[in-house]
């Protein structure tokens, strides 16, 4: 299968706050309670847009930032989206991207914006559905003592908090500060990444950072490339400097038959954590659920192939491998 036109790679290129800005991210979702990403009960925080675009990607909504094109304003049933004035004081970094414009093309003016009302919202995601950018308007876009104060109340009761995506790795400082304030609260701290923003000399953020848990998505960089629009090179250094740094809490496989090589994926997988027996390896049946039109008919892979790739894992010495 090869990479359609539409799904053209989204560019992220790191922006530094501007002096005076707030540092925030875009956050799209926060589940108060999550027993499957990663250690115990926790809450798990998704930020909005992602440097990949994966064929079968089960969040196509997360992908892209808001461009304002205004198309879901007057689709909200329940009034919670309108067109607002740009707010020069803040959110200036919340986009990586930089394509969060003040206005679209279609946008009544130049200085306009869609502004999301959470109170409002019915969470009928009629927004997201006719979204034609791969994106969504519900955002809130926070920082990290706005996001702590969101999750604090959670705090009794779960582990810790994992953050994902989109790919949140792509908002590294901003992640450095809420991890700061979460581990001075006594909870643990998990990443849910891709594995594409390379974290060696990330120094200060590894030192809040407990736990990451990282997609190795294909075993040779052309499957990866095809599958991603990315090289697998930085996901493999990842891995690496996680597991020897004992921050890697497991890697994982979304399994798919016919679009990649998946024997080949969980051999490479498997050959990386095998020396770090805490390391443990998730493998994913593919669902189609969620998942973009043109992917729906996709097989679902057989519990005998997953039977199998969890036997490579463990003859390649894997302790501790999940099918889920
Ligand atoms: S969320 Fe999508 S439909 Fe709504 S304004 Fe942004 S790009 Fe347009
Ligand atoms: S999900 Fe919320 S913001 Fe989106 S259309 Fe429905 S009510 Fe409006």
């Amino acid at each position: 299968m090869s990479r359609p036109e539409e799904t053209a790679l989204p560019r992220f290129p790191r922006k530094t706050p501007a002096a005076g800005a707030a540092l925030t991210a875009p956050v799209n979702k926060i589940i108060p309670f999550s027993a499957v990403d990663g250690f115990g009960n926790r809450t798990a925080i998704f930020l909005q847009g992602c440097n990949q675009d994966c064929l079968y990607c089960h969040n196509p909504e997360t992908i892209r930032l808001c461009v304002g094109c205004g198309a879901c304003v007057d689709a909200c049933p329940a009034g919670a989206l309108s067109w607002a004035e740009e707010d020069g004081s803040r959110s200036k970094n919340a986009c990586p991207a930089g394509s969060v414009s003040p206005g679209g093309p279609s946008s009544p003016d130049g200085l306009r914006r869609v502004s999301y009302n959470f109170e409002r919202c019915v969470n009928c995601d009629t927004c997201i559905r006719i979204c034609p950018n791969s994106a969504s308007p519900k955002i809130r876009n926070l920082t990290p003592e706005e996001l702590f104060d969101q999750v604090k109340p959670f705090f009794p009761f779960i582990d810790g908090i994992t953050t994902s995506g989109g790919e949140c790795g792509l908002y590294l400082e901003f992640l450095t500060e809420f991890y700061r304030l979460v581990k001075a609260a006594g909870k643990t701290t998990y990443m849910d990444t891709n594995g594409q923003i390379p974290l060696t000399g990330q120094e200060e953020f590894l030192a809040v950072t407990d736990k990451t848990m990282i997609d190795l998505k294909a075993g040779t960089d052309e499957d990866h490339r095809r599958l991603t629009g990315r090289d697998l090179g930085p996901v493999t250094d990842n891995i690496r400097l996680t597991a020897e740094r004992g921050k890697l809490y497991e890697i994982r496989t979304v399994v798919v038959p016919g679009i990649v090589d998946s024997r080949k994926t969980v051999e490479l997988g498997a050959g990386l954590i095998a020396p770090y027996p805490e390391v443990r390896y998730k493998l994913i049946k593919f669902r189609r659920y969620g998942v973009r039109e043109n992917f729906s008919d996709t097989p679902e892979p057989s519990d005998e192939l997953m039977e199998e790739l969890k036997e490579i894992a463990r003859k390649k010495g894997v302790k501790e491998v999940v099918i889920t």
